[in-house]
């Protein structure tokens, strides 16, 4: 799901790697049908989907010769994860977008892969009690997750604690008078990954982060207190594991997404994914720092919506869409993302036990404040 992206384009790196391996079943893409059209002839699945109906005739057209079925539309993003012939589902989708095939995949048991950290940020709850109902695996591919995953993995005693690392993105020495100047080229350049636009400027306002915390506490089962976030400018610590006894487990590495990903397709084996090795002596210098809660409010507030609970983190990812749509089409000034979010969580109903439904209404809600919130800022 979502293969025409940054994590998707990586996703099908590992499987070109390892034709003998994997096959690939289904496709699946938003607008970029001409990406499509090429995985697709390299790639033969069975069936792939572009979300935008208006572009189905391009992509029909373009695989007229090729024994693969063509589908358009979001329903048919849930729908595809279910077939038959489906082991394991990558959701590489990009928010709100990515929850419902989630769910879909999870209430149909399959195994799934998880780049989509929206899915656990919006329905995070319901998920996660779909997924042990049926006894259904979720992967992290995150990379923070993954690493915990990792350090996790053969022990049986529980995590005391965890430590999410933080690179503080581009704006970490920005001081707070300039943030409100910043361009749209400076929020998307990103100091040591290279992502989607969406969750590069959500890395620049530790929004990212915030909802990395969100996924943690619905992956690994934690409380809202048991997980830490530190600054780690570097990117080599990709984060840590405390237990009991005071001992820390880190997994260590370059910033490369195939190696995540790789681990949550062959789980639990490990092999050359082909990145870059980590050399202690060309990067000798690992430093930790706190997260200045002054200039980078959305982590406290993603960790107010965690405790609050409900359907508080699925508002503030609705915002947050919004938002950033709303930054990178120039409607917006940096800063105001953080306005934006903070305005509409005060102002969508609470709701404490929401369903899939409460949920959709929830996203459309804080999607439809946050769009006036915008205009009037825009005046
Ligand atoms: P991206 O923008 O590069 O790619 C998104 C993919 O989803 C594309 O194939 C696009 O066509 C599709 N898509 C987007 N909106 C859609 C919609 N409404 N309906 C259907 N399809 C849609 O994004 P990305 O950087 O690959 O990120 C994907 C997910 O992985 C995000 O949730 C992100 O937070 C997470 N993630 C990404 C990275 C990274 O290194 N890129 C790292 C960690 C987590
Ligand atoms: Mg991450």
């Amino acid at each position: 799901m979502g293969s025409t992206g940054s994590i998707g384009r990586q996703t099908l790196d590992i499987v070109r790697n390892r034709p003998d391996e994997f096959e690939v079943t289904t496709l699946t893409a938003a607008r970029s049908w001409e990406l499509l059209v090429e995985q697709a002839k390299e790639f033969q699945p069975d069936s792939v989907v572009i979300a935008d109906k208006s572009l189905y005739a391009n992509v029909k057209e373009a695989l007229a010769g090729e024994p693969i079925k063509v589908f358009a539309g979001d329903e048919a993003l849930s729908q595809v994860v279910t077939g038959s012939e489906v082991d394991t589902v990558v959701n590489a989708l990009v928010g709100y977008a990515g929850m419902l095939p989630s769910l879909s995949a999870v209430r149909a048991g399959k195994r799934l892969a998880l780049a989509n950290k929206e899915s656990l940020v919006v329905a995070g709850e319901l998920i996660m009690a779909e997924a042990a109902k049926r006894n259904v695996p979720i992967l992290p591919i995150d990379s923070e997750h993954s690493a915990i995953f990792q350090c996790l993995a053969g022990e049986v005693s529980p995590a005391r604690r965890v430590i999410i690392t933080a690179s503080g993105g581009p704006f970490l020495r920005t001081p707070a008078e300039q943030l409100a100047g910043v361009t749209v080229e400076q929020a998307l350049r990103h100091p040591n990954w290279s992502m989607g636009a969406k969750i590069t400027i959500d890395s620049s306002t530790l929004v990212n982060k915030g909802f990395e915390v969100i996924e943690a506490k619905w992956l690994f089962g934690l409380q809202p207190d048991q997980i830490d976030v530190l600054v780690h400018p570097q990117s080599i610590v990709h984060s840590m594991v405390e237990f009991d006894d005071g001992a820390i487990k880190a997994q260590l590495g370059t910033p490369d997404m195939h190696l995540p990903i790789q681990y949550a397709l062959r789980f639990p084996d490990r092999g050359d994914c082909g990145g870059q090795r980590l050399d202690f002596l060309q990067n000798p210098t690992l430093t930790f720092e706190a997260v200045d809660d002054v200039r980078f409010p959305m982590l406290g507030v993603a960790y107010d919506c965690l405790r609050r609970g409900g359907n508080s983190c699925c508002v503030m990812n609705g915002a947050n869409e919004i938002a950033v749509a709303s930054f990178l089409g120039g409607q917006i000034k940096y800063i105001d993302i953080a306005d934006v979010i903070q305005q509409t969580l005060t102002r969508v109903p609470f709701v404490a036990h929401p369903t899939v439904d409460d949920y959709a209404a929830s996203n459309l809600a804080s999607r439809a404040i946050a769009a006036e919130i915008v205009a009037k800022l825009r005046r």
